[in-house]
């Protein structure tokens, strides 16, 4: 029988220990796939938007939206979306993401575009969203404006 602290059922006990094995964050990979783990990919923006640290390029802001997309982060999603565009009825939809690809990027000055596709399944069925996002800096700080869906 594993080591248990007194007072608490073993099988608790093992439980907690499986929690925070898959929880902790240097071991999860990160969602947006880029093949770092979430402790050092999209987490530090997540866990920084309180402390006024924020994603450098439009590309690491837009990975880290879809990651909050994954994780259910809609505070981070609000956060980062430019005032003048957020939705007020902004919620998450009701889909299971399956994957990210960023397929373009690029800057101009305090605008950018960033070109991706994200899969994901919604009551069975596979679904693809192909979009051309647009990103606004502000006081060195980035933001999502809205995007072009593409039709493929
Ligand atoms: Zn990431």
């Amino acid at each position: 029988m594993p080591f248990a602290p007194a007072g608490l059922p073993w099988f608790t006990f093992a439980t907690i220990v499986g929690m925070k094995k898959s929880l902790r964050p240097t071991l999860v990979p990160c969602p947006c796939q880029s093949g770092q783990s979430y402790a050092t990919c999209c987490r530090v923006w997540h866990t920084g938007l309180s402390e006024g640290q924020h994603a450098p390029t439009p590309e690491a802001l837009m990975r880290s939206r879809y990651s909050a997309y994954v994780l259910g982060r809609l505070d981070y999603l609000q956060a980062t979306w430019h005032p003048t565009t957020l939705p007020l009825d902004l919620t998450l939809p009701c889909v299971k993401w399956l994957g990210l690809e960023v397929r373009h990027m690029q800057t101009t000055g305090d605008a950018g575009v960033v070109e991706f596709v994200a899969r994901s399944r919604e009551a069975g069925r596979a679904q693809r969203l192909h979009e051309t996002s647009r990103f606004v800096r502000e006081r060195g700080r980035w933001y999502y404006l809205d995007g072009d869906l593409k039709t493929t």
